[in-house]
């Protein structure tokens, strides 16, 4: 496919005078070819066209949506090599590292066209009529979920196919019954443009009304601003920093009606080495250890950048060998040159707080590389100095030296929301990770035992969420099936006669599918 650098306002391509430029990170050369910026105009048409594909879209049967999320991954895949070769010159990532990113792209879309299938997304539940009951008589309830509206989605940066045009957050609003207006990310405007044709493609195929779909693109922040102020949009999901999560939190503060803002943000991902684990592992703790900060070069939200581990012996073995495994890792191109810069700044600052580097010094040459990097602290300077505890995007991670478990316990009470907590231990460490987990529970959105925080299973039971900063509500996850309740929310319909009801909760296709009857947890059987 011959890139044209058009945006896509609904089923049609639109180009403006406004142009902007990828740059491949390994080269800092630009990339053909320029693409069309949008401005307030291509907003509002976006916004428009989503807003009349609203009713029709959420009319559509979960079957006739599901065969969408198909079809647009069918598309994906049907683009061979293609996209993944700009997906490469885009964001430097290699070759299987993209081919993964886009099998769980379209494992996803499949994931949730299954999910809707199923319909336990719409919480369906009946209070049946107590025309008898005395004092006063209950009427029919009955509830189910609706989409919110027009969804605005953030591309991000780190992940330009499984968390961008078509990534999870798309996924899930639009297996929701929510047209979506996508900001695509400008470090890879070429892979958005590629999955957006797939999109569009996909909708034609299966019927959907055109402006289910719409793709911006652009360099201003002005762009994402005045998408989230837009009053037919109804709620935003966000991957990317900080900064950014909460200017779209406050621009949506300040609209007249403000909107859920779903922001996945920062998180150190603290992972917890207890004594008897250190005893009988360190070497191998400390190579999964780097293995797992330097995946991608640690540009993973889940990047493990917090390691509280008890003073002795083992802890001594496992700083050794993970200085040791660190030292021997190639520089690695980073995704843009202002992430580049970011994590430099982030290094600087750690040292400048007191860390001391455990491993990697020197400056890679390649534009754009970067090393990974270990420091250390006493426990008692991370208390007194809790900014050393904030995300450093990049293979950087802060070792913390704790004294006793009551600082392990005090450190981690202080910390802020996570999206993972980690504890690695044996059977001997039982009684210690019994004290923790309670504490750790109340910061994290996954707990993991014995395992890494990087890679995050697309399923059921899967939360990629977290208290603040982590995300911006922590009841939310923004990977796997319930990720969809982010865009959802219950109606119920009082007293209504039958043919009044929504079709999924007429008591015949009510028997179908999962619900409650009066309390009771039904499970249906599909015919
Ligand atoms: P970003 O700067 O937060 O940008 C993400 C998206 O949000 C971009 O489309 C950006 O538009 C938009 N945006 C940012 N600030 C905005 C604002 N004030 N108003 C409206 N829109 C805004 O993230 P990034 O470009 O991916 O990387 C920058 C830094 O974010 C990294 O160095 C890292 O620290 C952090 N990051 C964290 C994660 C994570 O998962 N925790 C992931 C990626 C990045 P423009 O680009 O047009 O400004």
């Amino acid at each position: 496919m011959a890139l044209t650098g058009e945006l896509f306002i609904g089923g049609a391509r639109h180009s403006t005078p406004h142009r902007f430029h990828a740059v491949d990170p390994a080269r800092n050369s630009l990339l053909e070819p320029p693409f069309s910026a949008a401005g307030t105009a291509e907003v509002d048409a976006a916004c428009a066209l989503a807003d009349a594909a609203f009713d029709p879209y959420r009319s559509l049967t979960p079957e006739r949506r599901a065969a969408f999320l198909d079809a647009i991954a069918q598309h994906i895949l049907d683009q061979g090599e293609g996209l993944l070769e700009r997906a490469r010159e885009e964001t430097a990532l290699p070759p299987a590292r993209l081919t993964s990113e886009r099998a769980r792209t379209v494992g996803q879309l499949r994931v949730f066209a299954a999910e809707l299938r199923s319909r336990a997304w719409l919480g369906l539940r009946v209070d049946p009529a107590l025309p008898n009951r005395q004092p006063l008589p209950r009427p029919d309830l009955r509830q189910r979920k609706i989409p919110c509206g027009p969804v605005a989605v953030f591309g991000a940066s780190n992940f330009p196919l499984a968390f961008s045009v078509a990534g999870g957050d798309s996924a899930a609003a639009l297996a929701a019954g929510c047209p979506i207006v996508v900001k695509g990310h400008p470090s890879h405007p070429g892979t958005s443009e590629w999955v957006a044709a797939a999109i569009i493609a996909a909708a034609a195929e299966t019927g959907m009304p055109a402006g289910v779909f719409s793709l911006l693109n652009g360099p201003d922040v002005a762009l994402g601003a005045a998408l989230v102020g837009d009053p037919r949009i109804a709620a935003v999901a966000f991957t990317g920093s900080r900064a950014g999560g909460q200017a779209l939190m406050r621009a949506s503060a300040a609209r007249p009606k403000p909107i859920p803002v779903f922001a996945e943000m920062s998180s150190v991902n603290p992972v917890i080495l207890l004594p008897s684990a250190l005893a009988s592992r360190a070497v191998s703790l400390a190579q999964a250890f780097v293995t797992s900060v330097s995946l991608g070069v640690g540009q993973f939200c889940t990047n493990p950048g917090l390691v509280l581990a008890l003073e002795g012996p083992g802890m001594e073995q496992f700083v050794a060998a993970a200085a040791a495994a660190l030292d021997a890792v190639p520089p690695g191109i980073m995704l843009n040159e202002g992430i580049r810069r970011n994590y430099a700044q982030g290094l600087e600052r750690l040292a400048e707080q007191g860390a001391q580097r455990l491993a990697q010094a020197g400056a890679p040459e390649a534009p754009n590389a970067a090393r990974a990097a270990l420091f250390s602290v006493p426990a008692a300077t991370l208390l007194a100095r809790p900014a050393l505890a904030e995300e450093v995007f990049g293979p950087a991670s802060l070792l913390v030296r704790c004294s006793c478990p009551a600082e392990v316990r005090q450190i981690i009470e202080r910390l802020d929301g996570q999206l993972t907590a980690t504890v690695q231990m044996t059977d001997d460490d039982r009684a210690l990770a019994l004290q923790l987990l309670p504490a750790l529970e109340r910061k994290a959105g996954r707990i993991l035992i014995n395992g890494w925080p990087t890679g995050v299973e697309v399923s059921h039971a899967m939360v990629h969420g977290g208290p603040f900063p982590a995300t911006s509500d922590g009841r939310s996850t923004s990977v796997g099936t319930l990720s969809i309740e982010r865009f959802l929310r219950p109606v119920c319909y009082q007293g209504f006669p039958e043919d009044l009801l929504p079709a999924e909760l007429h008591t015949t296709e009510l028997s179908r599918w999962p619900h409650r009857f009066d309390g009771e947890l039904r499970l249906g059987k599909p015919v």
